[in-house]
């Protein structure tokens, strides 16, 4: 029995989230599996019922269970509240409550897919499959900041402070994602100018020692961001720290197309790990039944994978969801094809784990 709190939160999350429940019901069936899935309010509608983003009710709902699903939160009702009361402060508050550490975030462009990619190649024909392992809860994000008036002005700063135990755990993790993979990471840093790159990239190096079978290069944030327009299959695993990831992470996944099919995961070294589209609420889109929920499921793929060990049923859905692709099954988001709602996507891949359609 695995426990799953599910978060849908607000604007199309609620869409997205009831796809991927329907494919996660899909593979509970063919696998023989058991989930004990739970709803709690989250984001702009805790807000609404309690008065803050992230209530009890909602915490004690996630640290019982083995894995959290959330869909996404935000929308311009909420947009005028101070930022600790914001739905977004509860995805930060979530996070680190979790004591998730390492976000992966997979960039796979399907080669059906190749013409959503802004790059124009001709290898592109071959897809593209990068995964970014981002550092999530230290960093510039966390460090000592602050505003201090001045005779002039004001003077605003944020530290970036890493200690070793934190690079070492986010690069097991990373070295571990590689062995499963092509076995190639590329570190980013700046080492060339920060002190903590400088200990970053010591701590990689001696983290690398332990994975003789891992090929290990490290590379300048800036240049990272160049290659990963001018080459981007050089790369297999990314592994960098927690601003450098969240920007990076967005460029990868503009390079493969639209931000409607890119899971994410969130772990810390053990079963417990949160699942989520990269995307927001959407609320442009809200209520049309066009969102897309392949990221949606994508990201139940993950939970399968990281949290549960359920290799082969993550396997089937990510086939089912390329199979879909490749008969020219799109939502609205996707471009030319034969396009499908919300559900109606959801239905095709779970028809396709079925087996329904051959
Ligand atoms: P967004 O990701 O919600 O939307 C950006 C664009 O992509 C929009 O045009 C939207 O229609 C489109 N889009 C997003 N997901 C899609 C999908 N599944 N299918 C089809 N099209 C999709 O980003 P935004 O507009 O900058 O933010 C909207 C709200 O979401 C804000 O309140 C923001 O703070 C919040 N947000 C939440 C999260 C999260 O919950 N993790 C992440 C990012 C933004």
């Amino acid at each position: 029995m695995y426990r799953i709190a599910v978060l849908p939160g607000d604007g199309i999350g609620p869409e997205v989230i009831e796809e991927g429940l329907k494919v996660l019901k899909a593979v509970e069936e063919k696998y023989g599996l058991r989930f004990d899935i739970k709803k709690y309010p989250f984001g702009g509608e805790a807000i609404d019922k309690y008065g803050e983003p992230y209530p009890e009710e909602t915490r004690n709902g996630c640290l019982s269970s083995d894995a959290v699903l959330l869909g996404a939160v935000g929308g311009p009702k909420w947009d005028g509240l101070e930022g600790d009361k914001r739905p977004e402060a509860g995805l930060l508050a979530l996070r680190k409550s979790l004591g998730v550490y390492a976000n992966l975030r997979p960039a796979v462009l399907y080669p059906s897919l190749k013409e959503v990619s802004p790059l124009k190649n001709e290898l592109l024909e071959n897809g593209l499959d990068i995964l970014v392992v981002r550092e999530l809860i230290g960093g510039i994000y966390f460090g000592p900041k602050g505003t201090e008036a001045l005779e002039y002005g004001f003077r605003a700063y944020d530290t970036e402070v890493y200690e070793t135990q934190e690079i070492e755990r986010i690069a097991v993790i990373a070295f571990e994602a590689a062995l499963r993979r092509r076995k190639k990471i590329t570190s980013v840093d700046k080492a060339n100018v920060l002190e903590s790159s400088r200990l970053w990239r010591k701590t990689v190096e001696e983290v690398a020692k332990r994975y003789p079978e891992v090929e290990l290069n490290h590379m300048y944030v800036d240049n990272c961001a160049m290659q990963l327009v001018k080459n981007p299959f050089q790369f297999d695993v990314i592994l960098t720290n927690n601003m450098f990831g969240d920007i990076l992470s967005d460029e990868a996944a503009q390079i493969v197309g639209s931000i409607g099919i890119l899971p994410s995961a969130s772990l810390r070294g053990d079963r417990v790990g949160l699942y989520e589209p990269i995307h927001g609420s959407a609320p442009d889109i809200a209520g049309k039944k066009i969102a897309n929920p392949l990221a949606t499921i994508l990201s139940v793929a993950m939970m399968l994978q990281y949290s549960f060990g359920e290799e082969e049923a993550a396997q089937d859905i990510r086939k089912a969801v390329e199979r879909a692709l490749e008969e020219g099954f799109r939502t609205a988001d996707l471009g030319k094809g034969i396009v499908l709602s919300t559900e109606e996507m959801g239905d095709k891949v779970v028809e396709y784990i079925k087996g329904v359609i051959f």
